[in-house]
C-alpha cells in the first residue's frame, strides 16, 4: 500500500476531491485548512456541472472526464461503509455526509439566445462541441416552450445539453471529504499554512501556529488563496481572485425545469475583463428555490454587495424569465472564483519546489471539475497513465508563473 504522506493546504471542494481520491488509494492524508470544510468559495458560487458552457479542447476534456466520474464517484460514496479512525485526530464536518446532501440533479441544460447575434454565435459553438464529443441538441421553438414554459419569447435560438448536471456544492464538498475521512484521511480545521521548511531544496514541510506538519507531498488546493499559500511557500503563482455574486428568490412553484442561461455567459467566462460582466444564468434548486446569477469582476478581496452589480445580475434574469419579476429576493452571496489568466486550471507538479504540487485555478467550474482534477493528481501522482492529457494544466506555463511575489490579490480596476 502506498503511505506517501501528502497533506493537502484547502479543504474546498478541490482539496475535498483529491484528499478523497489519494486517500482511497492509500496514501496517508492530511487535510489543512485555515478554516473549516467547504467555507470559502466551495459555499459561495453555485453549483453546475456543465459542459455546455466549454469550447473544444483541454478544460472541455476535464469537464467531459468529470461528468462521467460523478455518477461514479456518488455511487461509491452511497457504498462506502464507516472505517475505524483516531477520534482526537479527527474532526468530522459538520454538514451532512450522505450523498443525499450532494443533491446531483442531472437536469441538463438550455443555452438560449436573445439576439440575431447571440444565435450567430450559439449555433456554431455547439456545433464545434457536438464534433468534440459534447451531446448538443439545436431545440425548435415548440420544443423550447414545452421543456421551459415560462422562458422569454423573445429568442431566437436555443441548444439542449443533456449532460449538464447540479449539486448542492457544499454539500458535494464534505460528502467528498466525508468519504476521504472514512477511508483514512485526517482533517485538522483551523490551521493557516504561514510559510515552508525546506530541506536539500526540498519542501519538507508547511509551518503553521501550531508548528510545523511534515510530509513528502504538499497539495496546494487553497482556491483564490493559491496564489497567497505559493507565496508564503516561496514560489510565485498567478491565481487571482474573480468577483461573483447570485441571488436567491424564496421558495417558488416550479417554474425553471432545467439550468437555463444565455449564450453571452459562454463570452463572459471566456472573457478576462477586469470590469463587470453579467450574464443570466436561472436554476432552481431541490428547496424550490431559483438562484440568479452572476457577476464576474476583478476587484480583489473586495467582498462588499454592491447594489448596481446585484440590480444588473437581477436585469438580465428578468430577460430570460419576465415571470420571475416581483418575485422575492430573500437573500444574496458571493465568493471568490480562482482565477488563472489563461482560464486553465493548474494541476502537477511545481517543477520549482520539490514536494510541492498544486490543484487550483478553476475559476467558474471547480465544483463541476473537482472530481475530474482529483482523480487526474492521483494519476499523476502514482505515474499511472492519465486519463486525458494533463500537459496544458502544468505549473510551469507563462499564464502561472508570472504570479507576483509580494501582493498577490491586489485590487485591480473594477466598480
Ligand atoms: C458566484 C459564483 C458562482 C459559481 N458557480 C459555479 C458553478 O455553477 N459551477 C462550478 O463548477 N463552479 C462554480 N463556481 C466556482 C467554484 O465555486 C470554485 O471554482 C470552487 O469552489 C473552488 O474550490 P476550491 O476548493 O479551489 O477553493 P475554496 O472553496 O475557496 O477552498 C480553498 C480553501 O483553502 C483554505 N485556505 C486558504 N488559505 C489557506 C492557508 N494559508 N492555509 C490553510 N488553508 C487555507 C480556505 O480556507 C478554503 O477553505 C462559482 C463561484 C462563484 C464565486
Amino acid at each position: 500500500m502506498n503511505r506517501t504522506r501528502v497533506v493537502v493546504v484547502g479543504a474546498g471542494i478541490i482539496g475535498a476531491a483529491c484528499a478523497r481520491e489519494l486517500a482511497v488509494a492509500g496514501f496517508d492524508v492530511l487535510v489543512l485548512d485555515r478554516s473549516g470544510a467547504a467555507a470559502a468559495t466551495t459555499s459561495h458560487g453555485e453549483g453546475n456541472v456543465l459542459v455546455s458552457d466549454k469550447g473544444p479542447g483541454p478544460e472541455l476534456e476535464l469537464a467531459q472526464l468529470s461528468r462521467r466520474l460523478w455518477p461514479e464517484v456518488l455511487a461509491d460514496l452511497a457504498g462506502r461503509t464507516p472505517s475505524p479512525h483516531k477520534p482526537h485526530e479527527l474532526e468530522r464536518p459538520s454538514e451532512p455526509d450522505s450523498p443525499d446532501a450532494v443533491e446531483w440533479d442531472p437536469k441538463g441544460g438550455i443555452v438560449v439566445a436573445t439576439t440575431a447575434e447571440g444565435a450567430e454565435a450559439l449555433l456554431p459553438f455547439a456545433a464545434a462541441q457536438r464534433a468534440a464529443g459534447v451531446r448538443a441538441e439545436t431545440m425548435d421553438d415548440d420544443a423550447l416552450t414545452a421543456a421551459e414554459p415560462f422562458l422569454t419569447e423573445r429568442r431566437t435560438a436555443a441548444v439542449y445539453y443533456p449532460d449538464d448536471a447540479q449539486v448542492q456544492p457544499a454539500g458535494a464538498a464534505t460528502a467528498l471529504l466525508a468519504d476521504a475521512l472514512r477511508a483514512g484521511a485526517r482533517l485538522r480545521t483551523g490551521h493557516e499554512v504561514l510559510g515552508a521548511v525546506t530541506r536539500g531544496g526540498r519542501l519538507t514541510g508547511v509551518r503553521t501556529a501550531d508548528g510545523p506538519v511534515e510530509a513528502d507531498v504538499f497539495v496546494n488546493a487553497a482556491g483564490p488563496w493559491s496564489g497567497e499559500v505559493a507565496r508564503r511557500l516561496g514560489v510565485p503563482l498567478d491565481i487571482r481572485p474573480r468577483r461573483g455574486e447570485v441571488l436567491v428568490t424564496t421558495p417558488l412553484p416550479p417554474t425553471v425545469f432545467h439550468k437555463v442561461y444565455d449564450a453571452d455567459y459562454v463570452g463572459a467566462v471566456g472573457s478576462g475583463a477586469g470590469d463587470l460582466q453579467t450574464s443570466a444564468v436561472v436554476e432552481s434548486t431541490r428547496a424550490g428555490s431559483i438562484l440568479l446569477g452572476s457577476s464576474r469582476r476583478r476587484v480583489g478581496f473586495d467582498d462588499r454587495l454592491r447594489p448596481e452589480v446585484l440590480s444588473a445580475v437581477a436585469a438580465k434574469a428578468l430577460k430570460l424569465f419576465p415571470h420571475l419579476a416581483g418575485v422575492h429576493v430573500m437573500r444574496a452571496y458571493g465568493g471568490f472564483r480562482p482565477y488563472v489568466p489563461d482560464h486553465l486550471p493548474v494541476i502537477g507538479a511545481d517543477p520549482r519546489l520539490a514536494g510541492l504540487w498544486h490543484a487550483t485555478g478553476h475559476e467558474g467550474a471547480g465544483i463541476g471539475l473537482s472530481v475530474g482534477t482529483g482523480r487526474l493528481l492521483r494519476e499523476l501522482l502514482t505515474g499511472s497513465a492519465t486519463a486525458i492529457d494533463t500537459s496544458p494544466f502544468r505549473v510551469d506555463r507563462p499564464a502561472v508563473l508570472g504570479g507576483p511575489l509580494d501582493a498577490p490579490g491586489t485590487a485591480e480596476e473594477g466598480p
